[in-house]
C-alpha cells in the first residue's frame, strides 16, 4: 500500500459485477447493456478523450462512438481495451470472464 493513497475500495458481488448468474442475465441482456457497463467502468466521472485527455462534453454517433467537441476525434468505449475489434458480442465475453471468475478453483478449457 502507498502512503497517503486510498486503497481502492473491492468491487461487490450484487453491486459492481453480478452475483449470480440470474443477475448476470438481468444486467447484460443485451449488447447496449454491456456497452453502458464498460461505459461506467472506463468513465466513472464522464467520458475522458482517450486522444487528447480532455473531459469534453460530447455525444455518441448513431454508430454507438463518442465524439469528442476538443479534438473531433472518435472513439469506442472498446477501443484500448481488451475487447478493441473483437467480433464477437460483448455479452460473449462477459459471459466467459464471469464464468472463469466465478468458479472457486478457475475454469477449464473444457468448461468454458
Ligand atoms: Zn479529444
Amino acid at each position: 500500500m502507498v502512503p497517503g493513497i486510498e486503497p481502492e475500495r473491492q468491487p461487490v458481488a450484487g453491486v459492481d459485477f453480478p452475483a449470480t448468474f440470474e443477475q448476470f442475465d438481468a444486467w447484460f441482456a443485451t449488447e447496449a447493456a454491456c456497452r453502458r457497463y464498460l461505459v461506467q467502468l472506463r468513465w466513472p466521472r464522464g467520458f475522458v478523450c482517450p486522444r487528447c485527455q480532455a473531459h469534453s462534453a460530447t455525444w455518441t454517433t448513431s454508430r454507438g462512438l463518442w465524439h469528442c467537441r476538443v479534438c473531433q476525434g472518435q472513439t469506442s468505449v472498446t477501443a484500448g481495451t481488451v475487447f478493441e475489434g473483437t467480433r464477437k458480442p460483448l455479452r460473449v465475453w462477459f459471459l466467459a470472464m464471469w464464468f472463469v471468475t466465478s468458479q472457486k478453483h478457475g475454469a477449464s478449457a473444457l468448461g468454458l
